[in-house]
């Protein structure tokens, strides 16, 4: 609801037909009174189920979102959903600029950008994704790399409840592998930090949610790291037992 409490982010990509909306039942079910006060969850399921979901979840508060929109706010773009269209069917947040995307699609953070504007235009909150590569963290560019996305990608004129960045190293994402406490420490305080040059105080509370193979048996570690105000969680989001499990890590 607010900035200060964490964000644990379901995104289940393009996973989850429509027996699929019985795990997210357990979700509901499991997401009590406690949980909800230390943490805020979210689930982003493919569009398909994102009305149903949004339905299901009337009451509950765990919020639903889309995985990706379009810049127009309708017209003539066979194919595409816009960020209203979203809004429409309950979504509260859309993730934009997953590397997936980037890479899949060639989306540039000129690109993310707007559609993080057009998230923001239909009156919702645009999760936005930036991470390196592994080359490029082998070549020691992490920092630069997360720096000239956020540059890039980042909407204007925001406060810290309308926006949510996620960092996710590419290679730790669905691999199994995950960057050292340390290094996730320094990048979190690193994009904290341009935050902070961009918006001012506000950007300080923004929060920065980790992504990539964060699991129940991972979770207490990296969101216990500082800067680290959530998570933004794939594979695992798929099962209510494994969501909540992580969640639970607050
Ligand atoms: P993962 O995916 O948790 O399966 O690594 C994270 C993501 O892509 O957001």
């Amino acid at each position: 609801m607010t900035a200060s409490r964490p964000l644990v982010a379901g995104n289940w990509k393009m996973n989850g037909l429509k027996a699929a909306a019985a795990e997210f039942g357990r979700m509901v079910e499991g997401y009590g009174p406690e949980m909800r006060k230390k943490v805020e969850l979210a689930v982003c399921p493919p569009a398909t189920l994102l009305y149903t979901l949004s339905v299901m979840a009337i009451g509950s508060r765990i919020a639903v979102g889309g995985q990706d929109c379009a810049v127009a706010a309708a017209g003539a773009h066979t194919g595409d959903l816009s960020a209203e269209m979203l809004a429409d069917a309950g979504a509260a947040y859309v993730i934009v600029g997953h590397s997936e995307r980037r890479t899949d699609h060639g989306e540039s953070d000129g690109l993310v950008r707007a559609k993080a504007q057009a998230v923001l235009r239909a009156g919702l909150t645009p999760i936005v994704c930036i991470g390196e590569t592994e080359a490029e963290r082998r070549n020691n560019e992490t920092l630069a790399i997360v720096e000239r996305q956020l540059a890039g990608s980042l909407p204007d004129g925001v406060g810290p409840e309308d926006l949510v960045v996620a960092y996710e190293p590419v290679w730790a994402i669905g691999t199994g592998l995950t960057p050292s406490s340390d290094d996730i420490a320094e990048v979190h305080a690193h994009i904290t930090g341009r935050l902070f040059a961009r918006f001012g105080e506000p950007g300080e509370r923004i929060r920065i949610l980790y992504g990539g193979s964060v699991k129940p048996a991972n979770a207490k570690e990296i969101l216990g790291i500082p800067h680290v105000s959530g998570a933004l969680v794939g594979g695992a989001s798929l099962k209510a037992a494994d969501f909540l499990s992580i969640a639970a890590a607050y």
